[in-house]
């Protein structure tokens, strides 16, 4: 049984395919000083933005800024979903392996 969304046409955009081992929180916040709730990859770039429950959205927003970089995937742990921005679609992408060591969210501490 495949998960695979045949109406998603970016799969083949996709640069990572093994994740990072750790990360050390989204990116854009810690640049700028914010903070986030969760965690998601660029699975173009490597990007780490937090999601749309984070007040800097940069997840979202680096989508929007590279408009090439359309699909996330979750870092949090135990959520494998993936995530196409210009489709809107959710969908489980078997290829990408590997567990993320992620720091809690500051937002909760
Ligand atoms: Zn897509
Ligand atoms: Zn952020
Ligand atoms: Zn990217």
């Amino acid at each position: 049984m495949s998960d695979r969304a045949p109406s998603c046409t970016h799969l083949k955009t996709i640069e990572i395919t093994e994740l990072p081992e750790s990360v050390d929180g989204c990116e854009d916040c810690l640049r700028e000083g914010g903070v986030w709730l969760h965690l998601r990859l660029c699975l173009e770039c490597g990007h780490v933005g937090c999601c749309d429950d984070s007040p800097g959205r940069h997840a979202t927003a680096h989508a929007a800024a590279s408009s090439h970089h359309p699909l996330i995937r979750s870092l949090e742990p135990g959520e494998e979903w993936c995530w196409c921005f210009v489709d809107e679609l959710g969908m489980l992408i078997p290829e990408i392996t590997g567990v993320t060591r992620i720091p809690p969210s500051p937002m909760l501490s």
